[in-house]
């Protein structure tokens, strides 16, 4: 008999605007600690952001970055991204904010608040679950069920989950919910992917996202992110030293900024959100390096992290 039999695997992109308490989500689901990350770590499409193992069933989370750091003139563009992300999903998880009464109001998908996370799901094939998260800070609780009412007659939605991320309300329910809609198939990743090398990965594509998110169209093209030190300290904490490598002076120069207060920033950010993903405090240190031409020897390439 196969043990795989029972057994449902795949993909989850989660969608929702900033702050809707995704990451919150993913750590109350993981237990505080990653799970394992994408084995790519140049790429932020399709980037895994967390595998949650139930004896039933592995629900692949990926991440929607578009659509959570889109905003005005960018946020055509990166919801396209965000969506060539969900695409070959298998469910897809919409997160709405029940303490925000811009996304409980009637008209929040179809014209309001959340519209671009709506016309994102109409071009997902997918199933879709909704989550209606934080709804410890919802003083009347009454609220809820015309909600859920009013999301149902939607037709898109095969479970709507109240739940709270920060509390731990539901998230077992929610991520049952999520199974529900898995192919039958076996684990498509070793349940014990944890280890430090998929986190300092996972750090690293932070920083690079920061640094992509801070300099845009200016982060030069051969540029790589490489952490050397991924250090545990025995009160919790994770310190993180990390050399962003450029080819130029000049790129060297773009990348720090004026009086560094580029690189402050990104440091300072991706600090930031990789302590949340850890789920504990983290310090980063950032070191710009410039290596002429190390992307074109095979050597320099390793370093990089590509083999
Ligand atoms: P993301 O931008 O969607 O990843 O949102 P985060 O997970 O970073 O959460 C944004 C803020 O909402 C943080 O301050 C969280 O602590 C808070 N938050 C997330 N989930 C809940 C919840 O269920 N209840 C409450 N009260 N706060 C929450
Ligand atoms: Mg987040």
């Amino acid at each position: 008999m196969s043990d795989t039999i029972d057994i449902r695997a795949g993909f989850c992109a989660i969608l929702g605007l900033p702050n809707a308490g995704k990451s919150t989500l993913l750590n109350a689901a993981l237990g505080k600690k990653i799970a394992a990350v994408s084995p790519k770590p140049q790429t932020t499409r399709n980037r895994i952001v967390g595998i949650v193992n139930r004896p039933d069933a592995q629900v692949v989370f990926v991440d929607t970055p578009g659509v959570q750091h889109g905003h005005n003139a960018l946020r055509k563009y990166m919801l396209d991204e965000a969506l060539a992300a969900a695409v070959d999903c298998d469910v897809a998880l919409l997160m709405l904010d029940a303490s925000d009464p811009r996304q409980r109001a009637e008209d929040a998908l179809e014209r309001g608040a959340a519209v671009e996370l709506w016309q994102a799901l109409a071009r997902l094939d997918a199933p879709a679950i909704c989550a209606l998260n934080k709804v410890d800070r919802l003083r009347d609780k009454a609220l809820l069920l015309p909600w859920i009412e009013s999301l149902s007659r939607l037709g898109r939605f095969e479970e709507i989950v109240p739940m709270s991320a920060l509390r731990g309300t539901n998230v077992p329910e929610l991520i049952a919910a999520i199974a529900r809609q898995l192919p039958p198939g076996p684990r498509l990743f070793p349940e014990d992917m944890v280890t430090d090398r998929a986190e300092s990965f996972l750090a690293a594509e932070l920083i690079r996202e920061q640094l992509y998110l801070q300099l845009g169209d200016e982060l030069p093209y051969a540029s790589a992110v490489v952490v050397e030190q991924f250090e545990e300290r025995s009160g919790g904490d994770v310190a993180i030293y990390a050399v962003i490598y450029v080819e130029r002076d000049s790129q060297r120069g773009i990348v720090v900024g004026r009086g560094g207060a580029r690189i402050k920033e990104v440091g300072q950010r991706a600090r930031a959100e990789i302590a949340k993903v850890l789920g504990c405090p983290v310090h980063v240190r950032l070191h710009v390096k410039v290596a002429p031409e190390w992307s074109s020897e095979p050597r320099g390439l390793r370093k990089m992290g590509y083999e």
